[in-house]
């Protein structure tokens, strides 16, 4: 471990304070850390507090990270640049944030000062892990003596910067990603695999083939007895999302009429669920929906999901036995994703909304397609990750006391 104990004259006496640190980039981190939350929770009370540390203590333009992500997501060319240039100028980058956001990111952890720091963002190692060490040298001590680890939130491919051999900890969600941690020198024993954090709706896997009840569908403004699309774009609402509700409505009128609906979720994206609601929709039942809090529910009530290659939504979609058809990955974080779901069986990748609109007519009319999907996918789900997570990390702030 690479915290040392506080000094007996320094023990606490009370809660355990826990600060989960976040970018907003995108609904995924923040859900994580709220998932994450409650599964200590329940296993130790204590005082967790989970902040946007960029947005909140951070300089401009870093301050505005978080706001211009959706637009980033929109041109994966401007995302791309980003991504890739941040991992061949590290050294300058952090030497900028450093002196830009130090002083921000010191009033953030000194003023809270916790008794264990989880970070849940690729940019909230280095600069958090510097400071505490500044802070605590400003003490007289000769390191930090919170602990500290990463729930890194990616699925199948990682930005380098969420490792940082400094850590205690490291969590992370599959094979390719451990990789990518020992090639940035994390020790083995310090990076522990249990799959990828979400929400307590997702604790619980679904039984094969279960399929929502007809007043569960009506409780959710859907029709009983249809086969069900759901397509989301991530918490923003991003991708093409109407050109792809256009197309695979458009596509089940045809194959299909009178037996299917699509459930459009927007999340935060405004302007296409204006465009989407202001459409009618012939031979075919189209239900538009914002950002919604009882996904798990949608996801029940579905028989195939259409998403954008976001780690949190195929977590969670292969929890429930979605087959997953993918519709876009931001280059970087999400492209290894796309072997994620396609090695595992659950699902296919495309950009083209014709060539989603048929994949996923074509499955909805075959019975036996969605059900050797629907193993696959329930194969892959990891319901149980949050929990043992959760148990790990209490584990790790107890050795704090
Ligand atoms: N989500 C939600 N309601 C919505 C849209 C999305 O709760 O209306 C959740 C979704 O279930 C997932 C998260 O937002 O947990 C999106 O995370 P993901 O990693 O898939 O994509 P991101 O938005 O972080 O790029």
């Amino acid at each position: 471990m690479l915290f040392r104990s506080a000094p007996a004259s320094k023990e606490r006496r009370g809660k355990k304070k826990v600060l989960m640190l976040i970018s907003d980039t995108g609904g995924g981190h923040r859900a994580s850390a709220h998932a994450l939350e409650a599964a200590m929770l329940k296993e130790m009370d204590m005082e967790v507090k989970v902040v946007d540390i960029w947005t909140e203590y951070g300089r401009f333009p870093w301050n505005k990270m978080a706001a211009g992500y959706p637009f980033c997501c929109k041109y994966p060319a401007i995302w791309k640049s980003m991504y890739y240039t941040t991992i061949g100028l590290e050294v300058p980058t952090d030497i900028l944030w450093r002196l830009q956001c130090g002083s921000g990111f010191k009033r953030c952890i000194g003023g809270f000062d916790p008794d264990m720091v989880v970070s849940l963002h690729p940019l909230c190692q280095n600069l958090p892990l510097a400071v505490m060490d500044t802070l605590a040298k400003e003490k007289g001590l000769p390191g930090r003596t919170a602990p500290f680890a990463t729930v890194c939130t990616d699925l199948g491919s990682a930005h380098p910067s969420w490792f940082d051999k400094r850590v205690d900890l490291c969590f992370v969600a599959s094979e390719a990603v451990r990789k990518v941690a020992g090639r940035r020198g994390l020790k083995g024993s310090k990076v522990r695999m249990h799959g990828l954090p979400v929400r307590k709706a997702f604790w619980r896997a679904s039984e094969q083939n279960a399929q929502a009840t007809p007043s569960q569908m009506e409780q959710l403004g859907l029709k009983p007895n249809l086969k069900t699309v759901l397509v989301v774009g991530g918490g923003d609402g991003v991708g093409s999302l109407s050109k792809i509700v256009e197309q695979t409505a458009s596509q089940l009128a045809k194959d299909c009429p009178g037996a299917a609906q699509v459930v459009a979720v927007c999340g935060k994206n405004k302007v296409v669920k204006k465009q989407l609601e202001a459409r009618r929709w012939p031979g075919v039942h189209v239900e538009v929906r914002g950002f919604c809090s009882g996904i798990s529910d949608y996801m029940e009530a579905a028989h195939v999901v259409v998403t954008k290659a976001g780690p949190g939504t195929i977590a969670e979609a292969a929890i429930r036995g979605l087959p997953t058809m993918l519709s876009s990955h931001l280059p970087g974080q999400e492209a290894g994703n796309v072997p994620f779901v396609v090695n595992k069986g659950f699902g296919r990748f495309s950009t083209q909304p014709k060539v989603i609109a048929n994949t996923v007519s074509s499955w909805l009319q075959d019975d036996r397609e969605l059900a050797r999907l629907s193993a696959a996918a329930l194969a892959a789900g990891q319901p149980e990750a949050t929990q043992l997570i959760a148990k790990d990390l209490v584990k790790l702030l107890k050795t704090a006391a």
